[in-house]
C-alpha cells in the first residue's frame, strides 16, 4: 500500500474513532537511517533490495490487522489499531527496530539497517490523517536527533514547539514585507594594536513582540522555509547602503548561508548591488562556512573567482568545526580563515593544550597558505595574549567591541 491507501484507511479509521471513545490506534512513521548514504556509496540496486528486505521485515513483524505502508523513498509508515495505550505503540516500535537491525547480505556486503520512528497517538483533536501523519513525521525527526535508531513519542512539547516553529515562520514572512532586519557590527581588528581593520555586519530582527532578535532564535526557521534569502539581501541592501553613506574602516564581511551562495545568479545580484549604490566592491566581503565549498565545486569556484576578479574577497567562517578538508583551501580564493570562537574560549579552559594545538596548526596553515587568519570570539586578555603568542595576526570578540547599530 502507499501513502493514498494509507490516508484512506485512515480517515476511516478517524471518521469512526470520533463516535467511539475508547478508540485507540497510532501511526508510527518509519524513516531508515543514513539511507542515503547506502544509495550513493554502493549503489541504487543495492539500495532497492535493502527497501524491499526492510518492507519485508517490518511486514513480518507486526500484526495482522496492522497496516504497513511505503510512503515513498526510505519511509514506511504503520497503523496499527486496537491498541491498549501509548506503551504497546512503543512496544510495536521497539520490535520493528530490533527486527529490522538484524544484518542484511547484499551484494556480497554486509549491511546493518537501522531506522528511526515517531508515533502519533489517536487523539480527538485529528480531524484528517494528514496531521496524523505530519506529527508522526516531527517525531520521527526527533528520533533522529536524539541518535537514530530509535523510537519517539509525539508528545505536547513537540506540539507546542510545532506551534512555535509556525508562528515564527509566520512573523518571518512579515517581516519581510515590512523590512524589519537591520544589520549590526562588529570591529575586525589587529590583534596587536587593535587597530580597526573592517567590520561583520550581523543580522538583527527587530520583532515587534520579542524585541530585538540575534540570528540563532530564527536561522533554522529561515533556512527550512528557504525565506532566509530574502531575509539575506534585505540586510544586504541595508549593509550596502550603510555603507554607502558612512567611510567604515576597512571592509565590511557579509554571512552568507550555503544553499544562498549555490544559487546560480548570487554573485550578478551582489555586484548589481553594489554598483547601483556606487559602493567599491573591495569594501565587502562574503563570509561562508566549508559546508558551502562542499559539492558542485566548479560552480562554486567561479562564483568566488568572479566575485575575487570584481574585488571581493571571501573568509571561511567557523573553522575548524566542519570537515577542515585542507585540500580546498589551495583550490577556492580564500583571503582569511575565521578560527571558530570554540578554540579560543578553550584557551582558558580545560581543553587548553589541544586547542593551542589546533590554533598552532591553523596558523601555520594559513601562514604558508597566504591566507589571513582571524580568531572569534576572543573575549579575555588572556585569550589576546595567547594568541599573539600563537602568531595570529586579527582578532574580533566582545574584548574590542560588540555587534552595535550604525550611530
Ligand atoms: P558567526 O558568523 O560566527 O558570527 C559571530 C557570532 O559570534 C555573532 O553572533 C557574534 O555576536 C558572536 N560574538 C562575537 N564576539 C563574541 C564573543 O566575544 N563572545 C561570544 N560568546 N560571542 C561573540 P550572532 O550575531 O548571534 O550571529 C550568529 C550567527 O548567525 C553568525 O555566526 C552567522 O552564522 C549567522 N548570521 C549572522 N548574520 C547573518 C546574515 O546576515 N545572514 C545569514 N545567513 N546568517 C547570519
Ligand atoms: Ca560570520
Ligand atoms: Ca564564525
Amino acid at each position: 500500500p502507499n501513502r493514498v491507501q494509507l490516508l484512506e484507511r485512515l480517515a476511516r479509521t478517524i471518521a469512526a474513532a470520533h463516535g467511539d471513545t475508547n478508540a485507540c490506534f497510532a501511526v508510527l512513521f518509519l524513516d531508515l537511517d543514513r539511507f542515503k548514504l547506502v544509495n550513493d556509496s554502493v549503489g541504487h540496486a543495492v539500495g532497492d533490495e535493502l527497501l524491499v528486505e526492510a518492507g519485508r521485515r517490518i511486514v513480518g513483524t507486526v500484526r495482522g490487522t496492522d497496516m504497513v505502508s511505503r510512503l515513498g523513498g526510505d519511509e514506511y509508515a504503520i497503523l496499527a489499531e486496537g491498541l491498549d495505550g501509548p506503551a504497546m505503540a512503543e512496544e510495536l516500535g521497539l520490535r520493528v527496530l530490533s527486527a529490522l537491525g538484524a544484518p542484511i547480505w547484499i551484494a556480497g556486503r554486509e549491511l546493518f539497517p537501522t531506522a528511526s520512528i515517531g508515533i502519533a497517538m489517536w487523539h480527538p483533536r485529528y480531524e484528517t490523517g494528514e496531521e496524523m501523519l505530519r506529527d508522526a513525521d516531527a517525531a520521527m525527526y526527533r528520533a533522529k536527533g536524539e541518535g537514530r535508531d530509535r523510537c519517539t513519542l509525539f508528545d505536547e512539547e513537540m506540539r507546542e514547539e510545532a506551534t512555535r516553529t509556525l508562528d515564527l515562520e509566520a512573523d518571518l514572512r512579515r517581516a519581510i514585507h515590512s523590512d524589519a532586519f537591520e544589520p549590526h557590527y562588529q570591529s575586525i581588528v589587529r590583534i596587536g594594536d587593535a587597530a580597526v581593520v573592517g567590520h561583520e555586519a550581523l543580522l538583527r530582527w527587530r520583532h515587534d513582540k520579542h524585541g530585538l532578535l540575534a540570528p540563532g532564535a530564527f536561522l533554522d526557521v529561515g533556512e527550512d522555509s528557504g525565506l532566509i534569502e530574502q531575509v539575506d539581501w534585505l540586510m544586504y541592501a541595508r549593509v550596502i547602503a550603510d555603507m554607502a553613506r558612512t567611510d567604515m574602516p576597512g571592509y565590511v564581511a557579509i554571512n552568507v548561508s550555503p544553499r544562498h551562495f549555490r544559487s546560480p545568479d548570487f554573485a550578478y545580484r551582489l555586484i548589481d548591488l553594489l554598483e547601483e549604490a556606487e559602493v567599491s566592491p573591495s569594501r565587502l566581503r562574503i563570509e561562508i562556512t566549508e559546508v558551502a565549498l562542499l559539492d558542485d565545486a566548479p560552480r562554486i569556484s567561479e562564483t568566488l573567482d568572479m566575485l575575487r576578479e570584481r574585488g571581493v574577497l571571501a573568509q571561511l567562517d567557523d573553522f575548524g568545526t566542519g570537515f577542515s578538508a585542507l585540500s580546498y583551501l589551495h583550490r577556492f580564493p580564500i583571503a582569511a580563515l575565521k578560527v571558530d570562537r570554540s578554540f579560543v574560549a578553550d584557551l582558558d579552559g580545560e581543553a587548553r593544550t589541544e586547542s593551542v594545538a589546533v590554533i598552532r596548526a591553523i596558523t601555520a596553515l594559513a601562514g604558508s597558505l597566504g591566507i589571513e587568519l582571524i580568531a572569534e570570539g576572543v573575549e579575555t586578555e588572556s585569550q589576546r595574549e595567547r594568541l599573539i603568542e600563537l602568531g595570529c595576526v586579527y582578532a574580533q570578540g566582545f574584548l574590542f567591541g560588540r555587534p552595535e547599530p550604525l550611530p
